[in-house]
């Protein structure tokens, strides 16, 4: 939120009725700037005061959404310059190109791969997000047929690009329903594009021969009521592209500059004619600040490592990825099947459920709740010890479904082994080896 408690206070009608829930105007101040309560809350705000504190509490860079359905992509929203402030938000949508100049062999195997390519990772599926379609020959005729085609070839969200309004049109008509991105409103063909947008309520890119003109066209688009605006700052240079998003960034948070509190579009694809050095530069608006990031082909050793990078830096820090409680069944194990314990920290399932199924010996997989720590930090921090651990296994039902009484425990928990041999009874518990890449060969022995 971008005003304080005493801003937001002196705003408030100050009468301290409590009929918010707390005593004073000034408690109700504090929890709406720490997001804790909600303005509605208050009867008395006059309008003019609610105008204010919603404008304020918007944040700095707009939240655009491109798509309809299950497919919708939201970007925008960011609140900080780097990650570790706080988090980023949406991450941004990667784009591929298919225009209407080429064949129908390439637009196929490009859409072939758009759909193909995607990748399981820690629980989350990776993938490209959004279809850029292009009219290089000014036909509005190919541009149907391309619109149409790719269409019908998948349900993701698509990025209609021309500058002719007239053949945008043509498009709008094709594919209006998915709530496509309009690429792109300039200085020269404002009007005819602002009134396709608000025709067919879809967002829009501005597009600007400089960062200056950027702002000069969304300041006259929001004043004529168009909000969901995704920025083109023109660059076609990894150097000005790269400086003209920190800009854009800084501009949104810092200045609080709202001409430029938009999501921005970048094309590597119109920066480089190699896909790795294309792939290198999209890494670079990965981190900053890409809001959509348009490439010209996928592969898959290109994209993979690209999607990783969009993974890692759009988690929240502050936030352990983890994988659901309860008890894994790996490679169809059966009543004499090894029982193995770990935590739920995502990272550290997908490792050793990985390891597990590498030896080819089917196990029982205990994912113990942790809320997402790793096994020596949850450990130290008293979340997976003896009769946790044990009290675990007792309601997974692992008891019911194996005649034998033992337990394997990662190596770094060696130190709970006697409290859970307490907890269990009869149960004996053995330590497994400290190091994931160690449980094929272990496993190995366990079974023989
Ligand atoms: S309801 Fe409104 S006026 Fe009453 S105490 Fe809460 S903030 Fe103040």
């Amino acid at each position: 939120m971008a005003l304080t408690g005493i801003q937001i206070y002196k705003l408030l009608p100050k009468t301290n009725c409590g009929e918010c829930g707390v005593p004073t105007c000034l408690a109700f101040a504090m929890n709406l700037a720490a997001g804790k309560a909600e303005l509605s809350a208050c009867p008395y705000v006059t309008e003019d005061a609610k105008a204010e504190l919603t404008e304020a509490s918007a944040p700095p860079i707009r939240v655009v959404e491109i798509g309809a359905g299950t497919k919708k992509l939201k970007i925008g929203g960011e609140t900080v310059l780097f990650r570790h402030e706080k988090t980023f938000v949406n991450a941004p949508g990667i784009a591929v190109l298919v225009t209407d100049e080429m064949g129908n062999e390439e637009v196929a195997g490009r859409i072939d791969r758009f759909k193909r390519l995607e990748y399981e990772r820690i629980g989350l599926t990776l993938r490209a997000d959004l279809v850029a379609i292009k009219s290089v020959s000014g036909d509005a005729g190919r541009f149907e047929a391309l619109i149409s085609k790719a269409k019908n070839e998948t349900d993701a969200g698509i990025i209609l690009m021309t500058e002719d309004p007239c053949v945008m049109e043509t498009g709008l008509k094709v594919c209006g329903d998915r709530r496509p991105l309009i690429y792109a409103a300039t200085r020269e063909n404002i009007e005819g594009m602002a009134t396709l947008t608000k025709k067919y309520k879809c967002p829009l890119v501005v597009k600007g021969k400089d960062l200056d003109e950027v702002a000069e066209l969304t300041k006259k688009l929001t004043d004529d009521g168009l909000k969901d605006l995704v920025i083109d700052s023109g660059a076609r240079s990894i150097r000005n592209a790269f400086e003209d998003q920190i800009v854009v960034r800084r501009g949104a948070i810092q200045k609080k500059y709202r001409p430029l509190g938009f999501p921005t579009i970048v094309l590597p694809c119109e920066m480089t004619d190699d896909l790795m050095q294309e792939t290198l530069i999209a890494s670079v608006f990965v981190a900053k600040y890409g809001g959509i990031i348009l490439l010209s082909d996928l592969q898959g050793h290109s994209l993979f490592p690209l999607l990783l990078a969009r993974m890692n830096i759009y988690t929240d820090p502050q936030r352990p990825m983890a994988t659901s409680p309860g008890i894994y069944e790996i490679g169809g194990p059966n009543e004499d099947s090894p029982v193995l314990v770990t935590c739920n920290f995502s990272l550290t399932y997908f490792i050793v459920s990985g390891e597990i199924e590498a030896s080819r010996v089917p196990a029982w997989l205990l994912v113990a709740d942790t809320e997402g720590l790793s096994v020596l930090t949850a450990w130290a921090a008293g979340k997976f010890v003896g009769d946790a651990v044990g009290i675990s296994l007792k309601k997974c039902g692992i008891m019911e479904k194996v005649r034998h009484k033992k337990v394997i425990i990662p190596g770094y928990a060696a130190a709970i082994s006697g409290d859970l041999e307490e907890e269990l009874g009869d149960w004996e518990v053995m330590v497994g080896p400290r190091d994931a890449a160690h449980i094929p060969a272990y496993l190995k022995e366990w079974s023989a």
